[in-house]
């Protein structure tokens, strides 16, 4: 058996803050005492003075090696994980794609053969519907009683993961009747396509049109849809990557009806704007995600709505492309941009400088990062938090050190920083994974095949 000993830091916790030791035995979390108030030896000692000890990251949203306009996001299981943890994240929740035409469980099998024995982390699978129909409704339960509980499905992207309203209602059914819980990507995907279409017969072809045929009262008016779907067919609904003030008073004005309706943004959407996408030379072309980066002034609602737990969770949406050869595939036409940005390895420090900023308190970033996403997607309290019998993932971040985020220092697969040059207060100066260390002062000591596959239990705020 090994013991590990954490001691003299500030644990936080979504519930609490306490200075407190921390005892590890093998892989879990056995007990908190006050200091100098116990008698505990270890074969390994932290030093956490002066330093917080907090419940390693849950990002519930990543898509490594995703296939995406003919071309895959560049962090793979092995890149992304070791990425996640040096930022701190010590579990992921990836997406399993069903291609069309195919089962739910070919494409999990798929993505467990990517997944396993390469990860750093922890990592669960949501999956990924493309195609709504008899045989892949069927096979819903079957894939919850694994412990693959939540399914994605797209209003935007027409053609590729696109659902129509039909399509949406007979899934959340099935969702409602099994316990599953349906992720939505809200966007009005036919409207956005004619707009598309319409923009660049204007000639209106660099990134930041992206940003303004998407707009935010599609986002908004699929949200609303979405929310009044799940309502008929008495589901749970949780709407991923939330960037429109418009979206978030959808889902605000379904949680004050009491609707088990939940929200996710992302920090891009906090940190970032309309303003990165109009960069010039092309360089826009980074911040191309969907739902797509908005002007400045949506960020006060977005942080509003953590604070009033309108929204619950913060997660990555994590799916980088490298600017040279993969975003470039959209010079001259904006449409053809791979979508997504990379950020797995930022969240935590972007979220804890909205600590230092005023923004939300400690106990409310270990929260939206941690705490809320494992309940939501079934892995509370074994993660997301620190306490007897929970998994010993654990951080101590240093809140007062200096760091900079840039692309030359990074350890995602993927040649530029969507926050290149910031400089964050608070830096990740420890990290263990079941109680081994995979990070310690600069050095990374974690393999591929530490990380395991998670079962998940179904959404724990139902
Ligand atoms: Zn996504």
């Amino acid at each position: 058996m090994t013991r590990t000993l954490i001691s003299g830091g500030l644990v936080v916790t979504a519930a609490d803050e306490l200075h407190a030791d921390v005892l590890i035995e093998n892989g879990t979390v056995v007990a908190l005492a006050l200091p100098g108030r116990h008698h505990w030896t270890a074969d390994r000692v932290f030093d956490a003075s002066g330093k917080y000890v907090v419940p390693g990251g849950v990002d519930a949203h990543t898509h490594m090696e995703l296939p995406f306009g003919g071309t895959f996001a560049s962090d793979t299981f092995e890149t992304g994980t070791r990425a996640a943890a040096w930022g701190g994240t010590t579990t992921i929740i990836d997406f399993a794609v069903q291609s069309k035409g195919a089962s739910l469980r070919a494409g999990l099998d798929a993505w467990h053969a990517k997944a396993d024995g390469r990860c750093a982390v922890d990592y669960g699978l949501h999956v990924i519907m493309s195609d709504v129909n008899e045989s892949t409704l069927r096979e819903m339960p079957g894939l919850i009683g694994e412990g693959v509980t939540s399914f994605k499905l797209f209003m935007a992207y027409p053609g590729v993961f696109y659902s129509d309203d039909g399509q949406i209602l007979r899934a959340m059914q099935q969702a409602a009747d099994t316990g599953g819980l349906v992720m939505m990507h809200a966007e009005n995907g036919p409207a956005i396509d004619v707009l598309v279409e319409q923009a660049l017969a204007r000639g209106e072809t660099d990134p930041r049109h992206h940003g303004e045929v998407r707009k935010a009262l599609l986002e908004a008016e699929a949200t609303h849809r979405a929310v009044q779907l799940a309502r008929v067919a008495g589901a749970p609904l949780y709407v991923v990557h939330v960037s429109a003030r418009e979206a978030l008073a959808e889902i605000a004005a379904a949680r004050d009806l009491g609707l088990p309706v939940f929200g996710e943004t992302c920090p891009q959407y906090l940190f970032l704007s309309t303003d990165n996408l109009a960069e010039p030379d092309f360089e826009g072309a980074k911040y191309v995600c969907s739902t797509p980066l908005r002007p400045k002034d949506h960020q006060a609602a977005l942080w509003r709505g953590l604070r009033t737990d309108d929204l619950q969770v913060v997660s990555t949406d994590h799916c980088p492309f490298c600017f040279k050869g993969q975003k470039e595939l959209g010079r001259g036409d904006f449409s053809k941009i791979p979508n997504g940005l990379p950020g797995v390895e930022n969240r935590m420090d972007l979220l804890h400088q909205a600590v230092v900023d005023g923004h939300l308190t400690r106990r409310r970033w270990i929260d939206i990062a941690c705490a809320a996403p494992a309940r939501m997607f079934g892995l509370y309290p074994r993660k997301g938090t620190l306490a007897p019998g929970a998994d010993a993932d654990v951080v101590i971040y240093d809140p007062h050190a200096p760091h900079t985020l840039s692309a030359a220092t990074h350890h995602m697969n993927v040649d530029y920083s969507a926050y290149e040059g910031r400089t964050v207060t608070g830096r990740v100066e420890t990290v263990l994974s079941r109680g081994e260390v995979v990070l310690d002062r600069g050095q990374y000591l974690g393999r591929p095949g530490h990380g395991a596959f998670l079962p998940r239990s179904t959404c724990q705020y139902l």
